[in-house]
């Protein structure tokens, strides 16, 4: 499902194939293959050259046929990840009257963090305006 680098050098970090997942993003009889690289100070066309040759060295001559598509660069794509991101203090719920914030930089960058800052913010607000209403261990 995801091909993570396990080495720890060359350029790209992970790689997965989105059109596994949902074939409508590519055509028929092709593959949508995303990789991953961090922090990069190539420009696109070095960037595009040093991933196909580090998918070369993974997958063989097979990567000739590849077709790059687009770069994508996403600045922030994360919260910030360094220690002790993964144990922080926890950040307030409520930021004004009424106004309640949640999701991942409230706790960390991850889909488990993501959740758990929405049950807070949903169990505050149960606590303060609906006490009769009570979460179930499921929810
Ligand atoms: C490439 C990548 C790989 C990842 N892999 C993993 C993984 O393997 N495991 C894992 O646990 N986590 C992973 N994560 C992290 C995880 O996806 C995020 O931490 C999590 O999805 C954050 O959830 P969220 O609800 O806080 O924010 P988001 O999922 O970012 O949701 C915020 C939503 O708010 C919307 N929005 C923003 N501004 C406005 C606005 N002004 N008005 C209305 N809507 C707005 C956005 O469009 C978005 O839909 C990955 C993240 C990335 C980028």
């Amino acid at each position: 499902m995801l091909v993570l680098n396990g080495n720890g050098h060359g350029i790209v970090n992970n790689l997965c194939v989105p059109s596994q997942v949902a074939t409508d993003y590519a055509l028929a009889g092709h593959s949508l293959v995303s990789a991953t690289v961090l922090n990069s100070d190539l420009d696109d066309n070095g960037l595009s050259a040093s991933v196909t040759a580090k998918m070369r060295e993974w997958f063989g001559s097979s990567v000739d046929a590849w077709q790059h598509l687009r770069t994508y660069t996403i600045p922030y794509a994360l919260p910030n990840q360094t220690s002790p991101a993964f144990d922080p203090p926890v950040q307030p719920l409520q930021i004004r009257d009424n106004i309640f914030v949640c999701g991942d930089h409230r706790t960390n960058g991850s889909i488990n963090g993501a959740m758990q800052s929405g049950c807070l913010v949903a169990e505050e607000i149960l606590r303060n305006w609906m006490p009769d209403v009570r979460l179930s261990a499921a929810s």
